[in-house]
């Protein structure tokens, strides 16, 4: 779990391209407008099933609070199958509440209490109606654990299947998240075992979790509950680029993650806090080294990643799973070599993630996108290269980005040809209207509006006649085969 709010940087910069930049990528824009207005991702919560198991005021609160806590994942949860909708949305909300107990630093009279909330979790929070908690975390983190009846309600309303899951999670997570308490990460984690460790308490789980209560709905294969190793690393997939790009938030928190294996080769005080120095030029070249270094070893999670894309079978799950995913692949694309890290907050520019958002119906469409962050490190990593700069993973991150790209190359070149589509017909329309127009007199100052209306109009209608092919199929197709 990662609970920094987005837009919570208090004390740290964030790295935004300015708005004028943003209007310069015109098909964000586009992907932008169609997102709002167009084609959002729409909400089964109010669904004749909802409404009839669960209760009105206390879903009302688990979506109000989710919203509060996570407005683009509240979206990404919204859109899933009215079936397996309320079990993932609880699901979260445990998990976040167990996060905020990790994460409240002054609260606890001591680590040993703090543990102790931690291993009950599941006995108190999961087993108790009335446990609520006071004074722990803050703003809506607060309210959640003030107010978790309400949650307990709905999670009792589940079926025994997702119970269990749940309670068998959040106990093994919350084991883990106390191994760490009383740990100091000051300094980062020791090494990669252990940064491979805490990522996979705090996201392998959530990633096996998923995947046991996807194939409980009966809306992916059975096969999927023993998806365990692909499970975890789609999690650490998402944790790593998180700690990766918050590299400057943890250390200012006391709370870091980085291997002291890998960042201790290149800090030459021996410190983490050594990255931060930027304007002196060796500190420069050894944090960029240090950073491509372990960009590359998230990277190499990728191919695990499209491999358990690839196994999905329902449209909407694909999308919950592959949203998260083409976003980190893209946030990892813009920390590779990117010193801003050391100095704020790299986020990617609001137009990119709806292009990218819009761009998760089909395995097709995700292969293009991954290509396309993979040749985009490569091209980095080969211009570093070729400006006489000897980047020690060098070698790795080419290897990894090459088999990136060559298990995603017969999507990516299938969705060009059909990106090249609409333009070819909003290039041929505005002919047909010139030609109509013409036959018809109509004056002049008209023609010139009318043809940039055919054009935009072909642009946006023609990727809705795009036949798409996919194997992935509609949950209410699903839903009727059971
Ligand atoms: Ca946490």
């Amino acid at each position: 779990m990662r609970s920094k709010k987005q837009g919570a940087y208090g004390k740290i910069k964030t790295h935004k391209e300015p708005t004028l930049k943003q209007l310069s990528h015109i098909d964000e824009v586009f992907a932008a407008v169609t997102y709002l207005y167009v084609k959002p991702l729409k909400s089964n919560l109010d669904t004749p099933y909802i409404r009839e198991t669960f209760d009105a005021d206390d879903l009302a609160f688990c979506d109000e609070i989710l919203v509060k806590v996570s407005r683009s994942f509240a979206a990404v949860i919204r859109q899933l199958p009215s079936t397996l909708l309320v079990d993932i949305l609880v699901f979260y909300l445990v998990l976040r509440a167990l996060d905020t107990v990790e994460d409240d630093m002054t609260s606890f009279a001591s680590n040993e209490v703090k543990m102790k909330h931690l291993l009950n979790f599941h006995k108190t929070a999961l087993a108790d109606p009335n446990w609520t908690m006071d004074g722990v975390g803050e703003g809506d983190e607060k309210r959640l654990l003030q107010q978790f009846d309400k949650c307990h309600r709905v999670f009792a309303k589940l079926s025994d299947k997702s119970r269990r899951v749940i309670v068998d999670i959040t106990q093994r997570m919350a084991t883990g998240m106390a191994e760490f308490v009383g740990k100091d990460l000051g300094q980062g984690t020791v090494d990669v075992d252990q940064y491979n460790r805490y990522c996979h308490f705090v996201a392998g789980l959530v990633g096996e979790g998923l995947s046991r209560l996807f194939a409980a709905s009966g809306l992916e294969k059975a096969s999927f509950a023993s998806e365990v190793f692909l499970s975890d690393q789609m999690g650490l997939f998402l944790q790593k680029t998180n700690i990766i790009r918050d590299y400057l938030e943890d250390y200012v928190d006391g709370r870091a993650f980085w291997p002291q294996s890998i960042w201790k080769k290149y800090s030459k005080t021996g410190e983490l806090g050594y990255f931060t120095q930027q304007n002196d030029p060796e500190v420069q070249t050894r944090s960029l080294e240090c950073l491509n270094e372990l960009v590359t070893d998230a990277l190499e999670l990728a191919p695990d990643c499209l491999l358990y894309l690839s196994k999905l079978g329902c449209t909407e799950i694909f999308r919950f799973c592959a949203i998260p995913q083409v976003m980190a692949i893209a946030t990892l694309n813009s920390c590779y070599n990117n010193a801003d890290v050391f100095t704020g907050v790299v986020k990617i520019r609001k137009g990119s993630a709806c292009k990218l958002i819009l761009r998760t119906n089909t395995l097709d469409e995700v292969h293009d996108t991954f290509y396309q962050f993979a040749q985009g490190v490569l091209n980095k990593a080969e211009a570093n290269r070729s400006q006489g700069v000897l980047d020690p993973s060098y070698s790795r991150t080419v290897k990894i980005c090459k088999i990136v790209m060559e298990s995603t190359a017969a999507g990516h070149v299938r969705e060009r040809k059909a990106r090249q589509l609409p333009w070819m017909a909003s290039l041929l329309i505005p002919a047909v209207g010139v030609a109509a127009s013409m036959a018809m007199k109509g004056n002049a100052k008209g023609t010139s509006k009318n043809l940039a209306v055919l054009g935009l109009g072909a642009f946006t209608l023609t990727s809705f006649f795009m036949p798409k092919t996919s194997d992935l199929k509609d949950s209410k197709f699903l839903e009727n085969d059971n």
